[in-house]
């Protein structure tokens, strides 16, 4: 008993003596390696773990940061804490690394206490990115390793950390049923924070796919490389995808975020119409695409060490570039730009807090802790709602000009169908009118015709129908070889009648003959002519002498019955016909004609007057 009293003493006086000592309480839960880490730099990488436990206390290093952390360094680094155990019981506890990028983190387990002889070899655990995921000894994107520590006895953990990323070792050690309860609402929260990213990116691809807009893909792509860095960041891809792929682990850092700088700026200048806004920001635009397209291609040559260092500025750069041009788009009053520039206030929110809850400005909680899951994924929504939003602008805008496009046509087409029906109605107008006139001007014609072939005192046809006529006629008889006959009529003494009664009369008296020998007439083919002053002719087609006589008597006896009033007295006249009858010969002409009827005229006056004469051919 007195033995086990003098260890006891023995070891607690040691433990408080060196400051890399964390005694373990039973009811903790986790607990946090600050500045119970002590370390020292291995720059020529030659020490062994026996070099290390060898080393007196006074040579290791406190750590005085929150996390261990230094930087990027091509050194080794050896980390070293001592966990006691002062219970009775043994305590069985997860050592955890949180930054799942380290090239290279071996872990040797070395204990003491009661049974420090005979010493037995560290255990020890070779894990980082650099060896395949399989060897770790619990499969977790973190480097987790299961500590077992004797009733009060202590365990020297010793850590070698190498890696061309920053040299971060932020340490815990958990209670496991404390570890697991973390560890599955950290999975789900990130599994959440994933599953918004693909259902973003699925949505969208299909949208691109379905519509055919390329700012669609640009935007999907912007979206994986996100996805992508980030769940390389957080030792997903390794545990999951990839796990052997150990050269390609620091490569993807390279490539996924060179994709969001490419991307990321593909689809600002485009969703913000940065060349309309000004023409030398194609060039910014195609300066920072250029960029990252190199560090992808440099990323298969140069170290990782290297092109992080020049990744980081021009990611920040494109940062800068894609938030101040939406701003200035937003300022411009660009409806798209609005929902764009509310998206990366998101995604910078979610880096700024983390940074401030780094900075130890904000507690830790899980909001803050996940500010960039939370910060991105809000972006990422947010974009497609802007993106979605653009797209609908751009459809309405069509759709009205589409409208506005089909309007002017039917407003065109209407015009011409009314300026048509016009045309037509003016032409059915015109047509009828002309028809009118032509109707108009058939009888003003016909009326012509027949006052240049009528005797204007008398009414019967003139000399000149007469001549036109009788020449027919001939041509007409002498073809179907017809007799013809012609009378010539002249009233008895009409001077006298003229001084007697005067010219009035005199005309009155020429009408009321012309009535009577027109009257008498029978057949349709016989015309009556005034043939001059008081001379009237009469052609009869197609009858011989004794129809012709038949005629001239018949007139004859007409006038001598007829009584013309004249100022209350009936007064007589009497009439004296020359009539001839011939059939024609081509030879023979119409004056030849009239000149026989003359003469027969003639005989019958001086035969006493007031009778018939015939002469014959
Ligand atoms: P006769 O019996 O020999 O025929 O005697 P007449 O007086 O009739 O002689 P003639 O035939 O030579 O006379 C023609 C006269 O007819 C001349 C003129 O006074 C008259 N006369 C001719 N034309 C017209 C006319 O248009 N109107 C009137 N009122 N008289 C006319
Ligand atoms: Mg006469
Ligand atoms: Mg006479």
């Amino acid at each position: 008993m007195v033995a086990v009293r003098f260890w006891l003493l023995l070891w607690f006086i040691s433990t408080s003596v060196w400051g890399g000592t964390l005694t373990l309480d039973p009811s903790q839960r986790m607990y946090v390696l600050q500045d119970e880490i002590h370390y020292i730099e291995d720059a020529d990488k030659t020490l062994s773990v026996e070099d290390l436990l060898a080393m007196p206390d006074e040579s290791w290093t406190p750590n005085k940061r929150e996390i261990f952390n230094q930087g990027y360094s091509d050194a080794v680094w050896w980390l070293k804490v001592s966990l006691v155990n002062a219970s009775s019981m043994p305590l069985t506890r997860y050592l955890e690394v949180s930054y799942p990028v380290l090239d290279r983190l071996d872990i040797y387990l070395s204990e003491q206490g009661r049974q420090v002889e005979p010493k037995a070899p560290p255990e020890s655990f070779l894990m980082g990115d650099k060896i395949p995921f399989y060897q770790r000894p619990m499969q977790h994107r973190f480097f987790i390793v299961p500590l077992t520590i004797k009733p009060q006895a202590s365990l020297t953990v010793l850590v070698a950390v190498s890696s061309s990323s920053s040299v971060q070792v932020p340490m815990q050690v958990w209670e496991p049923t404390a570890f697991y309860q973390v560890d599955q609402s950290q999975n789900l929260i990130q599994g959440i924070y994933f599953g918004i990213m693909l259902v973003m990116i699925l949505y969208n691809l299909f949208v691109f796919l379905a519509v055919g807009e390329r700012n669609y893909l640009y935007y999907v792509l912007f979206v994986t490389s996100m996805l992508l860095f980030l769940a390389s960041l957080n030792g997903y891809t390794f545990q999951y995808l990839w796990p052997e792929a150990t050269q390609w682990n620091d490569q993807v850092l390279l490539v996924a975020l060179s994709g969001v700088v490419f991307f990321g700026t593909v689809f600002t200048h485009r969703f913000l119409d940065l060349s309309l806004l000004n023409a030398r920001l194609r060039v910014s635009s195609a300066t920072l695409m250029s960029a990252s397209v190199a560090t992808v291609v440099a990323s298969f040559f140069v170290s990782y060490s290297r092109m992080i260092h020049i990744l980081i500025p021009i990611a920040a750069i494109a940062c800068v570039y894609a938030f101040s041009t939406g701003a200035v788009r937003w300022r411009q009053g660009s409806q798209s730009a609005k929902f764009y520039s509310i998206a990366w206030t998101a995604m910078l929110a979610g880096g700024l807090i983390l940074a401030m809850n780094k900075f130890q400005i904000l507690p830790k909680t899980s909001f803050t802790e996940y500010a960039t899951q939370i910060g991105s994924a809000l972006e990422v929504i947010l974009l497609s709602f802007a993106l979605a939003e653009r797209i609908n602008q751009e459809k309405h805008m069509r759709f009205t000009a589409q409208q506005e496009a089909l309007q002017s046509e039917r407003a065109l087409r209407q015009a011409r169908e009314e300026a048509l029906t016009a045309q037509s109605r003016a032409m059915e107008m015109l047509e009828s009118k002309v028809q009118e006139r032509t109707q108009e001007l058939e009888v003003l014609n016909r009326k012509l015709a027949e006052l240049s072939t009528t005797d204007a005192l008398t009414g019967l046809k003139n000399r000149r129908l007469l001549d036109q006529s009788l020449q027919e006629a001939l041509v007409r008889c002498t073809r179907y070889q017809q007799e013809l006959s012609v009378i010539l009529i002249d009233i008895d003494h009409f001077k006298r009648f003229n001084d007697t009664y005067g010219h009035l009369a005199g005309d009155a008296c020429l009408r009321a003959v012309a009535r009577k020998i027109d009257g008498d007439l029978r057949w349709p083919s016989d015309l009556a002519a005034r043939y001059g002053g008081e001379e009237f002719c009469i052609l009869l087609p197609e009858t011989r002498e004794d129809g012709a006589r038949i005629v001239a008597e018949r007139i004859r006896s007409t006038i001598e019955q007829m009584e013309i009033e004249i100022e209350g007295t009936w007064v007589k006249v009497t009439i004296s016909l020359g009539v001839t009858t011939l059939l024609p010969t081509p030879e023979l002409k119409m004056t030849d004609v009239l000149a026989i009827a003359d003469e027969a005229l003639y005989s019958a006056k001086s035969q006493g007057r007031n009778r018939v004469v015939f002469m014959p051919l």
